[in-house]
């Protein structure tokens, strides 16, 4: 990675700064980016010439949007509603909705800007764009919780659509959510466009395997890592932080591969089960019971819980954050790193932060970010889209190959582009490039867009 930015675009980085003030993780995130991007520009000057970095860093439309509700006792409510439509260059804007108390919109374009270089990645037709709302569901009542969705699609309706933009889920929406966002899309428009949202269930417009694809994408992309360096993943000890929908999916693919996790979290704590994750436990504890995973300890002989534990301190060979952004710090990443771990995977979008980044890639791990690492779930969704375009539903079977395919191609991708560019070994260099020369070669067919 270019540690000192070259001057071009330490200039552009310090534009997007003053254009965007307090959004502090938009900054990470383009930082991050850009800084990858020298050797592009002197490969492919016609990109500076027409500004594509200066105009892939301005978001195409930025939608703010009050959410008023009424809750259970029958007070107002109100919240802030997001969606940031980043890009189109590849197809019609594709990213997910969150809904969480720190959601504001320098979270919201992060992630956006993320979108598009992970959407480029797959190789699918999908622009990038991210939304969501400070709304917190925890605590809330089903009723409250459909209300709440009513309400946020009762503005968002009139800024999507399957040829417009298309948004999933993300931390706490999941299933559930998009049924009531679907509902009340369906209600508004009397349209039955199962194409406008992804992460739908089975029987309505769903695809098999989308609950899966981040998770287990993920894990595919390790076993692709190790498999460059003659390893792989039967008989590794891992570790995987959160225990919603990305970590549960990635704790059951690492456990069919023969590796054995030892440890996950949430937000208040970490549990530690040597003998190894009980999955239906904490699958009955997380997505049925709707409880903290501190219930995990008093439920399983020989587990432990950490309250407020830092879950980087257990030992392992491979890690894998899948809970939320910056929760890997460097000294965290230096933990890793003493303590023997060989392999690093962003489930989460930007867990580490770019100190940890540096000592991944200084200590010369597989380190696998997110825009790659991840991308299996919204690599899933373009695939619902096509179901749902087809009128058309894939076995669990046939779709798992697909992602598995489509993951391994991505490996590929950002491995040979890493080398190409100079930076063997490193998949942060290899990601950012292979995705923004996909967005900016459409971008300068598209014309001054
Ligand atoms: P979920 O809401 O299903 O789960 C989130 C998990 O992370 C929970 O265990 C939650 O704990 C924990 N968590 C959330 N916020 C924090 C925080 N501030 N500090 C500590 N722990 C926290 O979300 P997902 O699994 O869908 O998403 C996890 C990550 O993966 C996010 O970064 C998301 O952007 C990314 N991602 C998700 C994709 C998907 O398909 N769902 C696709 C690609 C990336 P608690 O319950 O206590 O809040």
């Amino acid at each position: 990675m270019n540690r000192a930015l070259p001057e071009a675009i330490a200039a552009i980085f310090q534009q997007v700064k003053a254009r965007n003030p307090g959004e502090d993780e938009f900054h990470q995130a383009v930082k991050e980016v850009i800084e990858s991007l020298g050797p592009v520009l002197v490969k492919y000057p016609e990109f500076a010439e027409h500004k594509i970095i200066e105009r892939i860093c301005e978001p195409e439309r930025q939608i703010i949007f009050r959410v008023p509700w009424q809750d259970d006792r029958g007070e107002v409510q109100i919240n802030r509603g997001f969606r940031v439509e980043f890009n189109s260059a590849l197809g019609p804007y594709k990213g997910g909705l969150r809904f969480h108390p720190s959601v504001y919109l320098g979270i919201v374009k992060f992630l956006g800007f993320e979108q598009v270089f992970k959407n480029a990645l797959t190789g699918m037709p999908i622009g990038g764009g991210k939304g969501g709302a400070d709304f917190d569901p925890k605590g809330r009542s089903e009723g409250e919780i459909m209300r709440f969705c009513q309400s946020f699609m009762t503005e968002l309706h009139r800024h999507i659509g399957e040829y417009t933009d298309v948004p999933a889920g993300d931390i706490g929406v999941g299933g559930r959510e998009i049924g009531y966002l679907f509902g009340q899309y369906k209600r508004l428009t009397n349209r039955y466009e199962s194409g406008v949202l992804t992460g739908k269930g089975i029987g309505w417009g769903g695809s098999l395997v989308r609950t899966e694809a981040t998770g287990y994408g993920a894990v595919y992309f390790v076993r692709e890592m190790l498999k460059v360096r003659r390893d792989s993943l039967e008989g590794k000890i891992c570790v995987v932080s959160g225990s919603g929908n990305v970590a549960i999916y990635t704790m059951e693919k690492l456990a069919e591969m023969g590796a054995k996790v030892i440890a996950c979290s949430d937000s208040q704590g970490v549990v530690i089960d040597e003998q190894g994750i009980d999955l239906d436990l904490v699958k009955q504890i997380k997505e049925v019971e709707r409880r903290r995973i501190a219930d995990y300890a008093t439920r399983r002989q020989g587990a432990r819980y950490l309250p407020g534990g830092n879950i980087w301190s257990v030992p392992c060979q491979v890690a894998m954050p899948s809970a939320t952004q910056n929760e890997i710090n460097g000294k965290d990443a230096r933990t890793l790193v003493r303590n023997g771990c060989i392999a690093v995977a962003e489930g989460a979008n930007m867990p580490t932060t770019p100190e940890g980044i540096r000592v991944f890639v200084d200590a010369g791990i597989a380190f696998g970010p997110g825009k790659a690492a991840n991308a299996g779930g919204v690599a899933t969704s373009a695939l619902e889209m096509q179901q749902n375009a087809s009128r058309d539903s894939w076995t669990f079977e046939f779709t798992e190959r697909k992602l598995d395919s489509i993951m391994t191609g991505i490996h590929a991708a950002t491995w040979e582009t890493a080398e190409e560019f100079g930076a063997p070994g490193n998949y942060v260099v290899g990601a950012n490039i292979t995705g923004f020369i996909r967005v900016a070669r459409a971008m300068l067919a598209l014309g001054l867009i």
